[in-house]
């Protein structure tokens, strides 16, 4: 799980980022451009920046139930990962859902998982996300740049595939993006680097059949633990791989 070894004097640290801001031979390493990427297209989706009260540098964490693919972020962030930890189980989240009048939670598709969570260590280079919270709520930045890493990264943490039921048999990929539901042309604008110009309504994107099959060509093979979001052969296919996904890469400790 991560790596507690200093990529610099190669000595383990039980806090690593300490060490960097402590010692006087080895300071923080640069976080590479691509793990920014990552980082960029898993805070669209699951990320979360946590601002340290005094003036510590902010870290991010990633909640997710697929224990897969967090695992596999932990691998691609070595040093700049802490592991991934069991944050809720699904008995905690049942109780919690209970006393909640929530209606979504009544419609829950699959019986609730267990909550996993990866932390990085804290970071002065993370202090570039921070702005993504300016307005007191998360939004996108203004400079952002989709690249098919971030676009990626987002689709597997918000996006999902649906197939029409009159006849439809080709897929359409859906995008949740409910904290931008009116910024339309912000969002519109955002894609022009990229090979779609997908609809934008009630914060969510929507591609079209045929601009399902370009944004798929765009970002390439899916992450471990992210499989399913890619089966677009058939519905069938597609509910299949998407239980055993859930047999496989999620766990409960509910009976
Ligand atoms: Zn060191």
């Amino acid at each position: 799980m991560g790596s507690d070894k200093c990529p610099s004097c190669g000595r383990e640290y039980d806090r690593l980022a300490q060490h960097w801001a402590m010692s006087a031979a080895c300071s923080y390493p640069t976080i590479p451009e691509p793990i920014h990427k990552m980082l960029t297209g898993l805070l669209m989706g699951d990320g979360t920046v946590q601002e340290a009260k005094s003036a510590a540098n902010p870290r991010i964490e990633i909640h997710n139930i697929n224990h897969s693919f967090l695992s596999w972020i932990d691998e691609q962030f070595e040093w700049l990962s802490t592991g991934v930890t069991l944050r809720r189980t699904s008995d905690d989240i049942y109780e919690t859902n209970r006393g909640s009048s929530l209606e979504r939670f009544a419609s829950c598709e699959y019986s609730v998982r267990d909550q996993y969570i990866l932390t990085t260590r804290r970071h002065p280079e993370l202090e570039r996300y921070v702005k993504w919270y300016d307005t007191g709520q998360k939004r996108f930045p203004r400079d952002l740049v989709l690249t098919p890493t971030i676009l990626k990264l987002w689709y597997v943490c918000d996006g999902h595939l649906i197939w029409g039921s009159g006849g439809h048999v080709r897929p359409q990929v859906w995008v949740s993006a409910e904290n931008e539901r009116d910024r339309i042309t912000y969002i519109r604008e955002l894609f022009e680097q990229t090979p779609i110009s997908p609809s934008f309504r009630d914060g969510r994107l929507m591609l079209t059949s045929d601009e399902t099959e370009w944004f798929f060509e765009y970002i390439g093979r899916p992450v471990p633990g992210s499989e399913y979001k890619f089966v677009t052969e058939s519905k069938e296919q597609y509910e299949k791989t998407k239980e055993a996904f859930y047999w496989r890469h999620t766990t409960t400790n509910s009976t």
